[in-house]
């Protein structure tokens, strides 16, 4: 069932049914009319891009960047650039062998938008520089007048404008749906869009640490709003059998990962992405399964699919060589 689909530039929401469960799905990755057009771009990067794409910039003529060739950022600004006229200079640590000799998903279709993606790595050393965005702050910025510099994953206050909008689209939805007892879910990386969805909805929002583990996103929360009162709850998974929980690092594979996104995909119909949505979604039947009350379990579905094409190759690839 899919409703509140009839204001322009909102995203749906849809009931689905998982393991027993009742979870509405806000679907950001239907956010395309956003950005119009065969490059659409969706979800949590196009909120936070919403403040860049609303705006002229009658001096710019360039973007500059960093983080992974393979991320939906990456991807995200190419578009961004290429609805405005400008150049993306987007650095980068490495490239893999195999992404440069056969590019997919994000990084080809960034190239394909005429994205410079600029492998640094090897020239940090003979520079004195640490790593990527220390080469880009001392080595990149001074040189450029025209640019934006826009920080890795868009960790910056221009992020809260379009979080703020998708804020009040849930407050409105819930108002008609009169869903009891609301909680939000989100997967973080930075913590940024549950940071200001947070600090604009007047429920509480609930994520995990996909990068980096609950201290590091406590300490991104901090960095935005020192007062931890506003700041999202932060889910982790329950411990296993042996009382140990289970460490996963960003970007890995894990055969878990890959079973609970196929199954919510079969059960749901609805695809979501593969680096963060698996340990949310895994994090969320944990928290239901421990909830004495009801709740009203929202989930937001952030985009990010087109990163699923490299994702699954590389699970393929893994099978392949066991
Ligand atoms: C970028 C991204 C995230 C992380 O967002 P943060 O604001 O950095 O926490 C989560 N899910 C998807 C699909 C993303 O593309």
């Amino acid at each position: 069932m899919i409703f509140d689909t009839e204001m322009p530039g909102h995203s749906p929401v849809e009931k689905v049914c998982f393991r027993g469960h009742e979870v509405y799905v806000k679907r950001d990755d239907l956010l395309e009319d956003w950005t119009s057009g065969e490059n659409a771009f969706n979800g949590n990067k196009a909120r936070k891009l919403h403040y860049y794409l609303s705006r002229d910039f009658p001096t710019t003529d360039q973007l500059v960047s960093y983080g992974s060739a393979q991320s939906n950022m990456l991807f995200s600004l190419s578009v961004l650039a290429s609805i405005k006229g400008w150049k993306l200079d987007f650095y980068v640590d490495h490239i893999a062998k195999h992404l440069r000799d056969n590019p997919r998903g994000n990084y080809a279709a960034a190239l394909g938008n005429g994205a410079n993606i600029i492998e640094v790595g090897p020239l940090l050393k003979d520079l004195d520089a640490v790593n990527t965005e220390d080469y880009v702050k001392n080595h990149v910025l001074p040189t450029r007048e025209n640019s934006l510099y826009i920080p890795e994953g868009g960790r910056n206050q221009q992020s809260e404008l379009g979080l703020k909008k998708l804020a009040s689209e849930l407050i409105d939805w819930l108002e008609k749906s009169k869903v009891a007892n609301p909680k939000l879910m989100l997967p973080s990386g930075t913590g940024t869009t549950a940071f200001y969805l947070q600090k604009h909805l007047p429920y509480e929002v609930l994520t995990c640490a996909c990068v980096g583990d609950t201290e590091y996103l406590q300490k991104q929360f901090s960095g935005l709003d020192d007062n931890s009162e506003c700041h999202p709850t932060i889910l982790s998974l329950n411990a296993g059998d042996n009382g140990i929980c289970k460490k996963y690092h960003f970007g890995k594979l894990y055969p878990e990962f890959l079973e609970i996104w196929q199954e919510v995909k079969e059960e749901t119909g609805i695809t979501f992405e593969l680096l963060y949505d698996p340990l949310g979604w895994l994090c969320m039947l944990d928290y239901i399964d421990d909830l004495d009350e009801e709740a009203g379990l929202i989930y937001l579905h952030q985009g990010g699919c087109l990163g699923n094409d490299t994702m699954l190759q590389r699970y393929q690839r893994q099978r392949n060589s066991n």
